[in-house]
């Protein structure tokens, strides 16, 4: 279907401030940050850009699971099994097997009673919170939560209440302005994957149960397989298990695949299977997804060399790019996530651009997306990230940094 390109205002013209903004961007000769084709992939770490071996430092694929032996051999397995795919929704013809032993891979991981698989972390996101909280119930969020969180109140129609990030006292504050006999749903990060921060999660657990009828829902999706004892995430290494109602989770980081869940000790959770939109109406995961990521869940559970490894490795490169002057998103090493904070979009473009010139992707974020109209490189460490490839990176940024001037 072809239109001409006319003056007329039509539901697109919202847009042409971004097209501008984009052509503007792209007529000064730099790529497209968003137009990247990754042409071959070798390992978690390494791929073929345009004809370039090129470093992976921007997929959050923190325990390099996408390639382990075991996850890819029990995926084609699936795949001869049992299919391309399952054609349908989980309550209809969707649910195989290989779902209900993904939920069980999820309730061994994590200790719980229930465990719901979704096609997507978004639409666990999604699902979950517009399910739980309706009209006339309120959804109190950090500031910075990701979309998900923001869509599943605007599915459910809950009102949305925000606090300052990461801050305990306007936790508190706003709850304390709310009805008492209001039903609340708290819904914290583990991990803000903007700037890699870690939310303070026994303060803001001790906030809300000064207050009556919440519950509290803990998205760990940059914080599961890295964090805790058993990797399920950082409400488990700061020791909040018992408080936290419903974790929510994507197969897409340290899983390795695709497909999101939440797992909860509630004991009425099953009906969720029955209320869930983002659950009912869309086809489950295929065969073959659900294969892998049961198989990488319970490699996960005895991870505990490649978690150390990982803190290395995202140790050293806070330590490095701060020696070199680049101004980080925390203080501290605090997450796998390091994001450098650059002044303008033309200064994170061109900075972009010389890294991946020189052999190294990370991921571009700018506003709406990031916090306070910040432009980030995000850079993701991963497992399988050897030392020399950590020591590589920083060599790396302290060439473009130099050519770009956005280093002295
Ligand atoms: N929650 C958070 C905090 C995320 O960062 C993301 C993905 N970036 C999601 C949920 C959605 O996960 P998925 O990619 O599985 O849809």
């Amino acid at each position: 279907m072809t239109q001409a390109v006319t003056e007329t205002r039509d539901l697109f013209s919202k847009f042409d401030a971004l097209i501008a903004e984009r052509e503007a961007l792209l007529a000064t000769g730099v790529r497209d940050p968003f137009a990247i084709v990754m042409d071959e992939v070798k390992s978690p770490t390494q791929a073929v850009i345009k004809g370039k071996d090129t470093i992976l430092l921007g997929t959050y694929n923190y325990m390099g699971m996408t390639f382990d032996p075991d996850v890819v051999a029990a995926g084609k397995k699936a795949l001869d099994d049992f299919g391309a795919g399952t054609t349908g929704s989980r309550v209809l013809n969707g649910t195989y097997q290989g779902h209900a032993d993904v939920e069980a891979a999820l309730k061994e991981f994590y200790g719980t009673s229930s465990a719901m698989v979704f096609s997507t972390g978004y639409q666990a996101n999604l699902g979950m919170i517009s399910a739980l909280a309706g009209k006339g119930d309120y959804v109190v969020l950090d500031a910075d939560s990701h979309a998900s969180i923001y869509d599943g109140c605007f599915l459910g129609d809950a009102d949305i209440v925000r606090f300052r990030h990461n801050s305990v006292e306007d936790l508190d504050k706003r709850l304390g302005r709310l009805p008492a006999d209001a039903l609340k749903l708290v819904v914290l990060e583990g991990v803000y994957s903007m700037l890699g921060d870690v939310a303070p999660l026994p303060d803001m657990v001790a906030a809300v149960r000064k207050h009556a009828n919440c519950m509290i829902l803990v998205d760990e999706a940059h914080g599961m397989g890295f964090f805790g004892p058993n990797g399920r995430g950082v409400y488990e290494e700061q020791g909040v298990e018992a408080d936290v109602d419903f974790v929510v989770g994507t197969f897409s980081k340290s899983v390795g695949t695709v497909g999101g869940f939440c797992v909860s000790n509630h004991p009425k959770f099953e009906v969720m299977r029955l209320v869930c939109r983002p659950y009912i109406f869309t086809a489950s995961l295929p065969p073959s997804v659900v294969a892998t990521a049961a198989t990488s869940i319970r490699k996960l559970m005895h991870a505990g060399e490649k978690r150390a490894h990982l803190w290395k490795n995202s140790k050293r490169l806070h330590k490095g790019l701060t020696d070199l002057g680049f101004k980080l998103g925390t203080d501290t090493p605090q997450s796998a996530i390091i994001a450098v904070i650059l002044t303008d979009q033309m200064q994170a473009v061109s900075m972009w651009q010389a890294l991946l010139e020189l052999g190294l992707y990370v991921n571009m974020a700018r506003p709406p997306a990031t916090p306070a109209g910040m432009f980030l490189l995000r850079c993701s460490l991963c497992a399988e990230h050897s030392d020399e490839q950590v020591e590589q990176i920083i060599g790396m940024f302290a060439a473009a940094g130099k050519a770009t001037g956005a280093i002295g």
